[in-house]
């Protein structure tokens, strides 16, 4: 008998064991993979001495969210930030250049600097208030309500039909919807406004930084925790049902809703598993990590300092490429997140060489390879880039959700983060993670969502010290000195 099962070794898993185990209980953590980490994995996917992040590469929340700032991830990895937060290339050779400091950010802007300004300051000079009330189940009573108040205001206007209203040319606009378009939602709307204000707060508060030695270091990171306070991890067992546990006074289950409903449906009250099966999947992600003889020759000279470029153009085109992907279709010239980390850390490649991550968004189950799209949309912002390519790793989305089962039909958020599914996530509680019958959902399909913030694993494992436990939620995290 152990005190908490957590079933799955991602960051939410992780950080959910790692919260039960300095708070006394006895912990063990079962991970279907050969290895921990689920999408903070980072292996040798293309040629010997090339190493990739296979999904997460670049993490603002690793800084900018309560249980990392506890837990002070930045004490125990190194996170460097690029110069450059984000990169946005547009035609003519062009781009929009998010640093941290804002002030210099909206010099460049020309025109809209003043105006985006006046959009940003008030989030991302309070980028941790942002964080602490994005970071939760949206149904509670905010820590900072003026701050809160700030946020939905600007939200309702660059959610709806009013987002260009501030702006009068095109860079600016771009640059909001390049951040946007991470939720991988049709846009103008809430979910994707609210995407381009945190993250964009948090690019001019804590920043966008890249880990030497790529995302592992943030779950190894958390495994060292975990094991020195008497956590176990085992790798290479899938959990089918609950029976294959060691018996547990709680389960965590850092899994996708159908794959807990699977394992422990039965455990879990009926008016609650109705809600669960009401929980619906978005679109979906298809990848490609390439190694480079040279770094991307981007025209626009800043971008070759960046960590994270958003490529897909205009605000429009962005807005075209998303809707053609929520309606079920590839987009011809597809939104394309990339990033080049050999920019802050030159151990990922051979001396000289360097990688490049990257993935297009396309329609939920797509087994279309996006390595000729990906290249052609960074070809037109950096002519050459194809003549870098030393060898590249294709996974289309129905690769992706083989390589992990939470994400179902390629969509890497585990679950479609639409408005409404970000309020009611997975369902509508101010305990969202709290399931019943000594059952907690841990993984991203959980407030607060995507992301490697640990965030939904500390939320469930507090959960389950006052429900389950009886205890105290308030657990020392930090690193003992
Ligand atoms: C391509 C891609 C790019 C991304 N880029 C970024 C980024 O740059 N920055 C960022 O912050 N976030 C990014 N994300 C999102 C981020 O990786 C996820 O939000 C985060 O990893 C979610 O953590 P989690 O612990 O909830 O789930 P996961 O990381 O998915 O971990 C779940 C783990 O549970 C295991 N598991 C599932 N079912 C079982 C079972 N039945 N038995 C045993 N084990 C099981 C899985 O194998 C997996 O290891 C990206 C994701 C992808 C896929």
């Amino acid at each position: 008998m152990v005190d908490a099962v957590v079933v799955g070794a991602g960051p939410n898993g992780l950080a959910a064991a790692v919260t039960l185990a300095r708070a006394g209980l006895s912990v063990q953590v079962i991970e279907r993979n050969d290895t921990i980490g689920g999408g903070a994995r980072t292996s040798p996917l293309t040629l010997p001495g090339f190493l990739h992040d296979v999904c997460s590469a670049v993490h603002p929340m690793a800084l900018q969210s309560e249980f990392f700032r506890r837990f002070r991830l930045e004490d125990r990895i190194e996170l460097p930030l690029p110069e450059v937060q984000y990169g946005h290339p547009l035609d003519g050779g062009r781009a929009g250049i998010a640093y941290r400091d804002l002030a210099r950010t909206a010099e460049e802007l020309g025109v809209d600097g003043p105006a985006f300004r006046r959009l940003m300051l008030p989030l991302s000079g309070n980028a941790d208030q942002v964080a602490d009330f994005a970071t939760d189940a949206l149904l509670h009573v905010p820590r900072h309500p003026v701050t809160v108040a700030k946020f939905g205001l600007r939200a309702l206007e660059q959610g709806t039909a009013a987002w260009n209203l501030r702006f009068r040319g095109d860079v600016a606009p771009a640059m909001l919807s390049g951040v946007a378009a991470h939720s991988i939602q049709h846009m103008p709307s809430l979910s994707t406004a609210a995407a381009a204000l945190s993250l964009g707060a948090y690019a001019h508060g804590r920043g966008w930084p890249v880990p030497i030695g790529g995302s592992q270091a943030i779950v190894d990171a958390l495994a060292a925790d975990l094991e020195r306070h008497g956590g176990t991890i085992e790798t290479g067992r899938e959990v089918h049902d609950l029976s294959d546990l060691t018996p547990a006074k709680a389960v965590l289950f850092d899994t996708s809703v159908p794959g807990m409903l699977r394992i422990a449906g039965k455990q879990i009250p009926t008016p609650r598993r109705g809600a669960l099966r009401r929980f619906r999947f978005g679109n979906a992600a298809a990848k490609v990590d390439f190694a480079l003889s040279d770094p991307v020759p981007w025209t626009h000279e800043a971008l070759r300092r960046a960590g994270t470029v958003h490529i897909g153009g205009t605000r429009a085109e962005i807005a075209a490429a998303e809707g053609e992907v929520s309606r079920g279709r590839h987009a011809e010239r597809p939104y394309v997140l990339g990033s080049e980390p050999t920019v802050v850390d030159p151990s990922r490649a051979p001396r000289g060489k360097h990688v490049f991550w990257a993935y297009a968004h396309v329609p939920a189950g797509s087994d279309v390879d996006q390595t000729d799209a990906i290249i052609r949309q960074i070809e037109r912002f950096a002519p050459g880039f194809r003549d870098t390519i030393l060898e590249s790793s294709s996974r289309t989305a129905v690769d992706m959700a083989a390589y992990n089962p939470n994400y179902v039909g390629g969509d890497i958020a585990a679950g479609a983060a639409s408005f409404w599914q970000l309020v009611k996530r997975p369902v509508l509680s101010s305990d969202p993670w709290r399931m019943g019958g000594g059952m907690y959902l841990c993984s991203e399909a959980s407030a607060p969502g995507p992301g490697v913030h640990g965030m939904a694993g500390w939320h469930a494992a507090k959960s389950a010290l006052r429900h389950t436990f009886g205890l105290s939620d308030d657990v020392e995290l930090g690193p003992e000195d």
